[in-house]
């Protein structure tokens, strides 16, 4: 390269921040060690820029869509840890309405003894929710014949008794703050037991 007579300082050779390139670059603010390396760099660059770009929008709709659920769904919801925390405490049990045994490969849910519109206030009692076979709990209308003998064989007859008598038909009463709060402690219940049966794989939501 021919210089004129004022001959600028050398600059320190730095690396190329594309590639392993050590270079003598011309200018101080030189960060390629060629056209292409600083072509492939601010390429880089708008494609992080974008990635953040979308992660920061989804972030946002997330927050939004959290803010506008309504009490309903954050119920329906907490129900869904619920449920799933009951069939794993009730994981090697057999169905509370007959007498299919743990093993059974079909589909498990959680079934309540007193429906959530016979006593609203039962609804995430945990003494009022139990592993059903699907067939008892969505055919049979979880099969309160066979339901009944078998709960209070499990829980005994004062509890079923409770259960049966006026504790459920208060309306329920929680707060939206309690119904998270709820969520929050049966997903990580859930997560724990799951760790704890590795080998059980995540059954279908009732
Ligand atoms: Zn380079
Ligand atoms: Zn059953």
């Amino acid at each position: 390269m021919i210089r004129s007579s004022f001959q600028p300082k050398m600059l320190k050779p730095k690396k190329c921040r594309m590639c392993p390139t050590v270079f003598v670059p011309q200018r101080s603010m030189q960060f390629a060690c060629s056209p292409a390396c600083a072509q492939a760099w601010s390429a880089k660059q708008r494609a992080q820029k974008e990635a953040r770009a979308k992660r920061e929008e989804r972030k946002s709709f997330k927050e939004r869509a959290e803010k506008i659920k309504t009490r309903a769904e954050h119920l329906g919801e907490l129900q869904d840890a619920v449920n799933a925390y009951v069939r794993l405490r009730d994981i090697n049990d057999p169905c509370i309405s007959c007498d299919k045994p743990a093993t059974w490969q079909g589909q498990w849910h959680a079934s309540h003894f007193k429906s959530v519109g016979h006593a609203p206030a039962l609804r995430f009692n945990l003494l009022n929710i139990h592993k059903a076979c699907s067939v008892c709990n969505k055919w049979k209308s979880g099969n309160y014949v066979g339901y009944k003998p078998r709960l209070e064989k499990k829980i005994g007859k004062e509890a079923v008794d409770w259960l049966e008598g006026p504790a459920g038909n208060e309306p329920l009463k929680i707060t939206v703050a309690e119904i998270k709060e709820l969520k929050k402690f049966y997903r990580a219940e859930v997560r724990r037991m799951k760790k704890a049966f590795v080998n059980q794989p995540e059954e279908e939501t009732a």
